[in-house]
């Protein structure tokens, strides 16, 4: 029989009426380089009606077009976070890192009818126009920046301020949305072929959200001030803006002062209780505390979470030991909304027996369930030691692609298994107890000589090194094992440390056939759109010669 339950529809626009009027008083701040400018969510929200007004009534969005992002995170990226899913239509951030050719791409996949830009990113924006469908009608720019850079557009150029002034502050969304409908839209990174679309659904952000503010995730309160240093364009900040208004939590917003310089000067002044990036931004933020060049102060931080790629376990044992801030990993994806898993360790265990738990990519909750799945397809156990592919599923894990407007959803190939299961490409065991550890990429294991060497592995005994800023290990091409390691390491300025000191280091902590025989000293390793290391560019410019290798020991 059914329940007697009421069955409410979980949307975005009640995160909206929330957020707005019972935490009013909460705050959005963005940094302008100086200082931290500030407005309530109280008047968050009425500018957020005022947007969805203009976004109706003045650019004619209807049903469920799609609006773009191409901004930092700011105040005015929030509002746009709140008013284009609330009113019915799809949040598309785009990723303002990526390549000229594959942004123009997504724009004209998603058929975007209006872009919001930041005034900064114009240089981005506007040598795309000429390759751009003219589905794109509207152009809002916010802050400043050179407008004249979008004079060869054939739609309409609008101001951002302008635009929402003297509009009504409350706005009549829809309350009969399907909460299965689609509220947001963001693009894969894209290293392998042309970025896939994940479609998010209200229902989804919704639940989402949920598991992003309970005490096993990040577990946000109305006494918390949040700083996403991920950006809005990745993942939708891993769910802190919506998950922000739903309990209250003030934002402080970085916009695009990214820099470690300018990220611990707004630590210092706005005393932040938590934040969120990928590895090397607090690989870059521990660089400047360290150096004791300036007098920060970072004390207010409670919690940092380390997730997007592997969390060195020298980088969060040096914010624990150093700083006293708790470094959470976790783990997610596009395709997982992101989260994913959150490394919170068991009751009961001393500190020292929580790091181990602590380092791994985290337990699962309730509502994503992980299989790991062997190379011959079949069920591996959860007992922490088999490893295979991890496969997931759960209400807020994608279940096919974005097929393009008007198409039917891509069903993204061998990306989701026969009976739904999403295939993460991530290679690990999964304990009994819930927690996953990740070995490898499945494209970036070593396979050498029949064996698995993890890239990872070698990449955090390397950072573990005091001389060692940043550390990459990829496969390369090998006539007598298929494939071994190439180590290339970031030395910190003015370490005379020798590559062969580094092997000689890492040969007391990892089994020596895995020891790297090449090496090679880099200025810095090459990032992707969202910060993680590119390993894809390392291993092209070995194969070219580009990089100056080392060779040491026998091979
Ligand atoms: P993206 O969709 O661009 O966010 O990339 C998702 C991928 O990032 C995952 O499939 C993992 O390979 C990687 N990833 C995310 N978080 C972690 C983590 N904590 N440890 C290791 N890899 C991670």
């Amino acid at each position: 029989m059914l329940s007697t339950m009421q069955d409410v529809p979980l949307t975005v626009a009640r995160i909206l009426e929330h957020g707005a009027t019972v935490h009013g008083a909460s705050t959005v701040a963005t940094w302008d380089g100086e200082r931290a400018v500030r407005r309530t969510f109280a008047e968050v929200g009425a500018r957020a009606a005022q947007l969805a007004h203009a976004l109706r009534d003045e650019l004619g969005v209807t049903g469920d077009q799609r609006v773009a992002t191409l901004m930092w995170n700011n105040t005015e990226h929030q509002e746009a976070y709140l008013a284009i899913p609330s009113m019915g239509a799809v949040l598309h951030t785009l990723n303002l890192r990526l390549p000229p050719q594959q942004l123009a791409f997504i724009i004209n996949h998603a058929a975007d009818h209006v872009i919001i830009a930041n005034g900064s990113v114009l240089p981005l924006l506007a040598p795309l126009l000429p390759q751009l469908n003219p589905t794109l009608r509207h152009i809002v720019v916010s802050g400043p920046g050179d407008r004249g850079l979008l004079a060869g557009f054939s739609g309409s150029v609008h101001e951002y301020e302008e635009l929402i002034a003297d509009r009504p502050t409350s706005f009549p969304f829809p309350t009969d949305l399907d909460e299965r409908s689609a509220a947001a839209l963001c693009y894969t990174s894209g290293t392998t072929g042309d970025p896939k679309g994940v479609l998010y659904s209200h229902r989804s952000v919704y639940l989402h959200c949920l598991q992003v503010v309970s005490a096993e995730s990040f577990g946000f309160t109305a006494r918390d001030l949040l700083l996403p240093v991920v950006p809005m364009f990745h993942v939708n900040a891993w769910g802190i803006p919506h998950a922000a208004f739903m309990v209250g939590s003030s934002l402080l917003m970085p916009d695009r002062f990214l820099q470690p310089k300018p990220l611990a000067a707004m630590i210092t002044a706005e005393r932040p209780t938590f934040s969120a990036a990928v590895p090397t931004i607090w690989t870059g933020l521990l660089d400047e505390l360290d150096s004791g060049g300036e007098a920060y102060d970072t004390s207010s931080l409670d919690t940092v979470v380390i997730g997007g790629s592997a969390c060195p376990p020298a980088l969060m044992k040096a914010f624990q030991d150093r700083y006293g801030i708790e470094v959470i990993h976790a783990w997610g994806m596009t395709e997982t909304s992101p989260l994913g898993s959150v490394a919170h360790p068991p009751a009961g265990l001393t500190p020292e027996q929580e790091w181990p738990y602590r380092l791994t990519q985290g337990r699962f909750p309730a509502t994503v369930q992980a299989r790991v799945v062997g190379p011959d397809g079949s069920a591996m156990p959860h007992d922490g030691v088999a490893e295979g592919e991890i496969e997931v599923r759960g209400p807020w894990i994608a279940r096919a692609y974005f097929g393009g407007a008007g198409q039917q959803p891509d069903a993204g190939g061998d990306k989701f298994s026969d009976d739904g299961w999403l295939r993460t490409g991530d290679v690990g065991t999964v304990s009994a107890d819930g927690y996953l550890t990740l070995t490898d990429r499945a494209k970036d294991v070593i396979k050498s000589g029949g064996e698995w060497i993890s890239s990872v592995a070698l990449e955090n005994e390397l950072m573990a090194h005091p001389d060692v800023l940043e550390a990459a290990v990829v496969a390369v091409p090998d006539e007598k094992w298929g494939e071994r390691p190439l180590a290339t390491v970031v030395l910190r300025p003015g370490s005379d440390a020798d590559v062969r000191t580094l092997r000689e280091f890492l040969a007391g902590r990892v089994a020596s056939w895995q020891l790297p025989e090449r090496w090679a000293v880099i200025e810095s390793v090459p990032k992707t759109s969202v910060g993680k290391f590119d390993k894809k560019v390392i291993r092209a410019s070995y194969a070219d010669g580009a990089l100056s290798v080392t060779k040491l020991g026998k091979e």
